[in-house]
């Protein structure tokens, strides 16, 4: 039975999946969740990418160390818990090879970085290894944190343009009220839109781990904006396998489409340069499809990463949107395949130069 069709799925496992009631790493609950991983990715013939918690919790329980901490203690036992966490992930998921990369905020926000993050990711799991993620905790200080899992995991998400984040945590999803205190409490099954269902967030928080519900939702906002489906459930490992059946045993965010509202921001920005396209590409984008390199013909004007342009075929403007590449990248990898991006530039960010989510068409010839 084929239930998702995903290329990419960045699982995000919260500390209180891992730990025991003292915060020990419990072994038992990570092999589970390392079957439901595996489980999951030969079912959908998917890659995973890890988010994990857990190195903290590990870290304070080895050091014998109490709560409150102070900053030294915390990147203390930061050090030490995420070395005893990557040790049981490989032990884990042996045979497959782990990857530990320890992100911050700084690693998202920076371009630079962040091609360098999306690189080793990249090629991490091309030569077949299961990326495991955490944020930097022993060096990054509260300033420069993203602070939660859940937010990063939403970024990681997006930094390899996976279809699917799944977060898995103590819960079941969202409910109407707080499970714990009402047990008959309904489980929302479906959210299309998160601001509808942002109340419900307040107080069901896990134990051990920072972020609750809101740091859930706010990853869940994160990721489908940026057209990434998102899933909260509970059930470890368990809930995994179900999921590779297709089977959500937790809430089910929709990813968004591109909004009216989003069009008409893209047509109204100041664009910075132009690129020119082929009769192909040109009937490609009215038929709501991305612009990819292949039918770029020309490039002028000098843009960045993310920046407006406009889109002209026959000395017509037919689009505008938000480029992927700079101007000078560009100019080396128009016409040619995306396969031949990476040969030609070195690393390839995305396969589109414009992706139709950041699209617009114009209303002359479009
Ligand atoms: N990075 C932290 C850790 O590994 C966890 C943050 C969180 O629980 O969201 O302990």
């Amino acid at each position: 039975m084929t239930t998702w069709s995903w290329k990419h799925v960045v699982i995000k496992v919260g500390t209180s999946s891992l730990t025991d009631d003292r915060g020990r790493i419990y072994p038992p609950k990570m092999w589970a969740i390392a079957r439901g991983v595996q489980v999951l990715q030969q079912a959908l013939g998917c890659r995973a990418v890890l988010v994990s918690s857990g190195a903290g919790a590990a870290g304070r329980e080895r050091l014998g160390l109490n709560l409150p901490l102070t900053l030294p203690d915390k990147q203390a036992a930061a050090a030490v818990g995420q070395a005893l966490l990557m040790l049981d992930w490989a032990r884990s998921l042996a045979p497959l090879p782990v990857a530990q990369l320890l992100l911050s905020a700084a690693d998202i926000q920076d371009r630079e970085r962040y091609v360098n993050a999306r690189n080793a990711l990249e090629s991490s799991l091309k030569l077949g290894a299961i990326p495991i993620v955490n944020e930097n905790d022993s060096i990054a200080t509260a300033e420069i944190k993203l602070g939660d899992n859940d937010t990063l995991s939403a970024w990681t998400a997006y930094l390899v343009g996976a279809e699917a984040l799944v977060i898995l945590t103590d819960v079941d999803g969202l409910f109407e009220a707080d499970p714990r205190k009402e047990p008959t409490a309904k489980q929302i099954g479906v959210v299309r839109e998160i601001r509808q269902v942002e109340h419900l967030a307040s107080e069901a928080g896990s134990r051990r781990g920072i972020g609750g519900m809101v740091t859930k939702l706010r990853a869940a906002q994160i990721a489908t904006e940026a057209g990434i489906e998102t899933f909260v459930i509970g059930g470890g490992g368990a809930g995994l396998e179900a999921l590779a059946r297709g089977e959500v045993r937790g809430t089910r965010f929709l990813a968004r489409s591109p909004t009216p509202a989003r069009k008409a921001w893209l047509a109204q920005l100041p664009t910075r340069g132009q690129i020119r396209v082929d009769a192909g590409a040109a009937k490609a984008l009215r038929k709501g499809r991305s612009l990819l390199p292949s039918g770029v013909t020309g490039v002028s004007g000098s843009f960045s990463f993310g920046d407006a342009v406009r889109v002209v075929h026959d000395d017509t403007v037919i689009a505008q949107g938000l480029s992927n590449y700079e101007s000078g990248a560009l100019v080396r990898i128009k016409g040619l395949h995306t396969r031949e991006i990476f040969a030609v530039l070195g690393y390839k960010d995305y396969d589109e130069v414009i992706h139709r989510d950041n699209l617009v068409l114009s209303r002359i010839g479009g």
